[in-house]
């Protein structure tokens, strides 16, 4: 059975040609996958076939290849629309990504419907997309923020949300998984009680999109938010999910071309979902990359993706925390894709700039999640993020890079 496994993420990795280079004369290891992930065959190869045989605009033309082109992009949003069990393909409205998707969802439904003294519930490990939106929002409506505050573990205190849902919440905005801590949070409780108090929720699934199973039905979540570049996508794409109900009721914050049905010197009339909050000539490459990112998925099987990330990740979270003058933030179970750590006497800056002369990618910083590092008492922490593209030896590739390093700082 293990050797099957073993076969399966062999030939996973054979699709991504950038894992063939080296980086300082060492075999590169990418972990910066909570960062942007690393594009296989199938997708370059989904958006060269638009540009070296159907580029044309979509939507708008009559001749052959703009036609070509608005099927691949609608075959796309089918695709997109299947891959995380939305109702219909009006829900699948396609932004620049996920900051353009939450912040679409916070101006266009909380701004008209919040006023002075509304609240709106995050949590405490927000990454600035879901925190900086609604800084904008409450500074034009009066609304206030509240927040799920984390236990020592980093995981949600979520014995508190009955006392957080009192008074007058009327949205709720949290991560899926965070991308620092990397714990999967209890997000189907919570879509749960904020329902049962009347509040609308909304998923900042970033980091659960194409790395776990998602039904959006199932899940009940008013809007989720998402990035294309994070699963296997392009850059330049991503998601905003809503119910249908919710964004028909909704007005545009942008308008152009593609989202009317008719414009006349004063006034112009707004086009059908999603149509209507898609101005101008879209991300066309982009979204058939997506596309083909939802089918590679599709094709290794979400469970799958799931379980290879999730048992490598907690093997590198265990294995840090386990090495001396090594600390990993956050919990050690129940965590998929990111690992930040620290490493006693050493700036993170110098772990990644260290690791990088090993060949290994890892990111440091706060991540944007500035709040969150400063409830852990760093200004910065490495990380390391784990995906389908890894397997066991990054793990000891890593360790092995961290004594390197905590050798050069004499602090071994
Ligand atoms: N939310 C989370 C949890 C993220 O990790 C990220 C990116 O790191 C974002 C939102 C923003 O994604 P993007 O920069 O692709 O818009």
């Amino acid at each position: 059975m293990k050797a099957v496994a073993d076969s399966l993420w062999k030939q996973v990795r054979e699709d991504f040609p950038i894992l063939a280079r080296e980086v300082h004369g060492r075999p590169l290891v990418y972990l910066d996958n909570a960062a942007t992930s690393l594009t296989p065959r199938p997708v370059l190869a989904a958006m060269n076939h638009y540009y070296e045989h159907a580029n044309a605009n979509v939507h708008r033309g009559l001749h052959t290849l703009s036609a070509e082109a608005s099927e691949a992009f609608e075959q796309a949003r089918d695709k997109v629309q299947r891959f995380i069990g939305a109702r219909g393909r009006e829900s699948v409205v396609f932004t620049r990504g996920a900051t353009s998707a939450l912040n679409l969802a916070a101006r266009a439904w909380a701004r008209p419907r919040l006023a002075r003294g509304d609240v709106i519930l995050v949590s405490e490990l927000e990454h600035h997309a879901n925190l900086v939106s609604w800084h904008i929002i409450t500074k034009e409506t009066g609304a206030k923020l509240r927040f799920i505050p984390l236990a020592d573990d980093g995981t949600w205190r979520i014995d508190l949300l009955p006392e957080l849902l009192q008074g007058p919440v009327k949205m709720v905005s949290v991560a899926h998984v965070s991308n620092v801590l990397g714990g999967i949070n209890p997000v189907k409780e919570v879509i749960a009680q904020a329902h049962a108090v009347g509040a609308k929720v909304m998923i900042d699934a970033a980091q659960s999109v194409g790395h776990m199973p998602m039904d959006f039905q199932a899940l009940d979540a008013d809007f989720l938010a998402f990035s294309g570049h994070k699963m296997c996508g392009p850059t330049g794409i991503g998601v905003l999910c809503g119910k249908a109900e919710l964004l028909d009721d909704m007005e545009p914050v942008e308008g152009g071309g593609d989202m009317i049905v008719h414009v006349g010197w004063e006034e112009s009339t707004w086009n059908l979902l999603p149509y209507k909050f898609e101005a101008g000539t879209p991300p066309i490459a982009e979204a058939i990359g997506l596309g083909a990112a939802c089918e590679f998925l599709g094709g290794i099987g979400l469970d799958r993706v799931r379980a290879h990330t999730q048992e490598l990740t907690e093997l590198a979270a265990r294995t840090l925390d386990g090495m001396d003058g090594v600390h990993v933030y956050g919990p050690l179970v129940g965590r998929l894709g990111p690992v930040a750590f620290a490493v006693d006497g050493v700036h993170p800056h110098d772990v990644a700039t260290l690791l990088d002369g090993e060949g290994i990618a890892v990111r440091a910083g706060h991540h944007c999640a500035q709040p969150l590092h400063t409830k852990l008492g760093a200004s910065a922490t490495a990380r390391a993020s784990f995906y389908i593209t890894n397997q066991p030896e990054d793990v000891d590739r890593l360790v092995a890079g961290l004594q390197v390093v905590q050798e050069v700082f004499g602090v071994r």
